[in-house]
């Protein structure tokens, strides 16, 4: 049974969260601040944490911060609808994706199971992908650039898998939101171009000069087909 750590101060939605994941047959461990989600997610090492910003004691941005210095756990955050500023900035620190409060505890659900899907390739056929110099374990999840190892999240490895697949093509930011949540809800197209510029800064020799991962100006992103 997967496990999910929901960290959350308010009573209401802790329990109407925790009653659609437990339904949706999920184990969910409950953390109301920020310094027990740090300690939870360090003993219990959940599958996926769903963490709410607003929070007492440490902020979840730190939380989200700190998370992401020592792990890939996917991360799904909960925002207020009109703070895109800290939509974008949780997405920038490696949060890979958001539900904006009030939320529909469906779509909670949808979303996490969503994001374990991208996170869990291991029960697939092996599949390698090389494009260029750029190389793809999907299965396990592993990127290699010219040889080197880079680490990514699992949104991260999932946008670049799809633009690897077909080298070249021009994907729209919605196309690419698409391929990341199978549906794309009301997610912003922003949200592409925060992960594309986490991809960048990871992958690229000089991330202000990208030679793989390309802007189509208007339109998406593509790889570079002679990515070498
Ligand atoms: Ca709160």
């Amino acid at each position: 049974m997967k496990s999910i750590l929901l960290v959350e101060d308010e009573p209401k939605i802790v329990q109407l969260a925790r009653d659609y994941l437990e339904h949706a047959g999920f184990a969910v461990l409950i953390a109301s601040d920020g310094r027990s989600a740090l300690a939870v997610a360090r003993t219990r090492r959940p599958d996926l944490i769903v963490l709410d910003l607003g929070l007492p004691e440490l902020d979840g941005l730190d939380v989200a911060r700190a998370l992401r210095r020592e792990s890939n756990v996917p991360i799904v955050i909960l925002t207020a609808r009109d703070d895109e500023f800290d939509r974008v900035l949780g997405l920038e620190l490696g949060a890979d994706d958001y539900v904006t409060k009030p939320f529909s505890p469906r779509e909670l659900v949808a979303r996490v199971r969503a994001v374990l899907r991208r996170s869990e390739r291991s029960d697939q056929p092996a599949e390698v992908i090389r494009a260029g110099d750029v190389t793809l374990d999907v299965p396990r999840m592993r990127a290699e650039v010219g040889g080197r190892a880079v680490d990514l999240t699992a949104t991260e490895f999932e946008l670049l898998a799809t633009l690897a697949r077909q080298p070249g093509r021009i994907f729209t930011r919605a196309q690419l939101l698409d391929a990341l949540h199978g549906v794309a809800f009301e997610s912003y197209e922003r949200a592409i171009d925060t992960h594309i510029k986490n991809l960048r800064r990871k992958l690229e020799p000089e991330p202000r000069r990208p030679r793989y991962v390309l802007t189509v100006y208007g339109v998406g992103y593509r790889l570079a087909d002679d990515a070498a």
